[in-house]
This record gives structure tokens, sequence and C-alpha cells, in this order.
């Protein structure tokens, strides 16, 4: 999310590695999350390996999980392979289900959209190729705010942002700046230095809205509009349907509980899924930790209703 919007509502501070005693109590009434459906890792602009998220999550005692990195489906299948080393060492873990997913980055009329794709065939050539543009495109905006950060007396260089295997973003660069003291937190620099309108903005440009919805669709997936009061692009919900939107990301840190309940009745207008997830980066990027947002077991038994059968 911050990558592209560099919203925040935290403080951008280093918290320290998950662990189970940063986790929510157990969850045993109707009205508790017991999925997840939304989270990063260093596939993208997460803080942790997906390996990492993917533990933390068990440790949550989530009964279903989705890694969405932003334009891959590698922290996808990197969560899959981990998930299937951990059933073998404990079948135990086999009662989490992990749900295939990944946050496509698209525009419409100028505004930034974020689309949760869950279910896609990951071989699909089409999007496989929009994935790939995507990517190129972010590395090349990256580059350019690195040069302009330089410009504005913001020594960082491409080699130290992806250090340790991290992705090249504007995440990553606002990790690192914190990291040399340059900037007091994450949110600090996409507000002074990265968002429209700052000295190291850089324009950028992503596939329409319609066209992703569309290839997701015929790639076998099931995509969702993210956070769409956060990202302002309720108004564009009925054309996002029209082109075969089959979810809403209704539960979001970042929307309130008046904005969810408005997606929860247009959810149920246009007939499409109700989703849910807590965004989770690592680190303060977004309000809520791992498993604290998304959806209860009833939603969750709809969502899962919704998975394509040949996939
Ligand atoms: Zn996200």
């Amino acid at each position: 999310m911050l990558d592209s919007q560099g919203r925040t509502g935290s403080d951008g501070t280093h918290s320290a590695p998950p662990g189970p005693s940063t986790l929510p109590p157990t969850q045993t009434d109707a009205c508790t999350i017991v999925a997840d459906l939304h989270a990063h890792s260093t596939c993208s602009d997460g803080k942790f390996p997906a390996e990492d998220v993917l533990d933390h999550a068990l440790e949550c005692g989530l009964s279903a999980f989705a890694l969405t990195d932003h334009d891959t489906f590698s922290g996808a299948r990197r969560a899959r392979q981990r998930l299937d080393a951990r059933i073998a060492d404990d079948p135990s873990c086999a009662s989490m289900l992990l749900v295939p997913g990944l946050e496509i980055s698209a525009q419409t009329e100028g505004k930034d959209v974020h689309l949760l794709v869950y279910w896609a065939r990951d071989d699909d050539k089409r999007l496989d190729a929009m994935l790939r543009e995507a990517q190129e495109g972010r590395d090349a905006r990256t580059r350019a705010c690195i040069e302009l950060l330089d410009a504005n007396g913001y020594r960082v260089s491409e080699e130290q942002v992806t250090s340790g295997g991290r992705r090249l973003n504007r995440t990553n660069i606002a990790r690192q700046l914190v990291s040399q003291g340059d900037v007091p937190s994450i949110a600090w620099a996409f507000d002074n230095l990265m968002q429209p309108g700052c000295p190291c903005f850089v324009e950028h440009h992503d596939v329409d809205t319609c066209e992703a919805i569309e290839l997701a669709v015929q790639a076998g997936g099931v995509p969702v509009v993210a956070h769409p009061a956060h990202y302002h692009v309720v108004d564009k919900i009925p054309m996002f349907v029209e082109a075969g939107l089959r979810g809403i990301e209704v539960y979001h840190p970042e929307q309130t509980d008046e904005q969810s309940a408005h997606l929860l009745e247009m959810a149920h207008r246009f007939g499409v899924l109700v989703t849910g997830g807590s965004d989770w980066h690592g680190d303060s990027v977004h309000k809520a930790k791992l498993g604290e947002s998304g959806l209860t077991a009833s939603r969750l038994e709809e969502f899962l209703a919704a998975q394509p059968h040949d996939n």
C-alpha cells in the first residue's frame, strides 16, 4: 500500500520481530477474526521473509491466511512451500488454509487502485506479462526517486535499499532512510519527500483497473478491490463490478467502522464477496497486527465458497 500511495497512520518505529507475545488473544467467539487475507513479505514491501510471515500466521492461530505481495506470485509460492514443510513436521499445521494471492497496482482516471487477486493461476502468460511490466515500472520509478533524493541531500544507494534481499521500492527506501537516521519514520519519508507535491515524488502509470480485473478473471482469479475507502475509489466500484470485480475489502485497518458498514452494504447490493485483512507489513506501515483485521468464521465460509473449482 504504502509503496503506491504512502498513506500511513503509523509512527514509523521499528517493532521487534514477530513472536507470540505480540499476538492477539486466543480466538474463541463468533465475532473473532479467523482469517487474514492481506499481508506482505520481503517479496514486495514487507519487512519479513515470506517464510517468517507464514510462521507468524500459524502462531496467530488463523483458520485462513493469504500472503498478497505486490505484483508478484513469489510471496504466495514461498508461503505455500513453507506451509507444506511445516505440515510435514507437524500435521496439525494443515488446519490453516493458505489462500494463494497477490495485490495488483492499477489506476483509474489518475487514481491508484489496488486489486487483491485470489486463486489466480500463477502460470497465466497474460497476467505474468502484466506483472513483469508492473515490476519494471516500479524499478524505474524507484531509481528516479533515489536520484531525486540525492539531489535533495538524502543519500541512499540502490545497493543499500536492496541489501538483505529487499526489493527495490519506496517503502524500502524509507526503511533505509530511517535506519540511517536521516528521517524519523517511514510515514515521515512519504509525507514529506515522496508523496505527490513533495520534492522526490515520481509520476507513475499502472495498468487500467478494469483491464487488470479482466486479466485476473481470465487467469481463473477472484479480483477484489483493496481498501477502496482508504484510497478514495468507492465511487468507482460500480464500474469495477461491471468489469468483473468479485469482491470488496470491507475490513482494513485504515477504514473506519462507518466506511466498513457502507462497503458492506455495497457488497450486498452488488452481490459480491466481503473480504478483509490487516495489510500487515511487519512494522508500522499500518495500524493492525497480523490477524487483527479480517474475516469472522461465517464470512470466511462465504468467501471460501467462491473458490473456483478448477484451481
Ligand atoms: Zn497490501
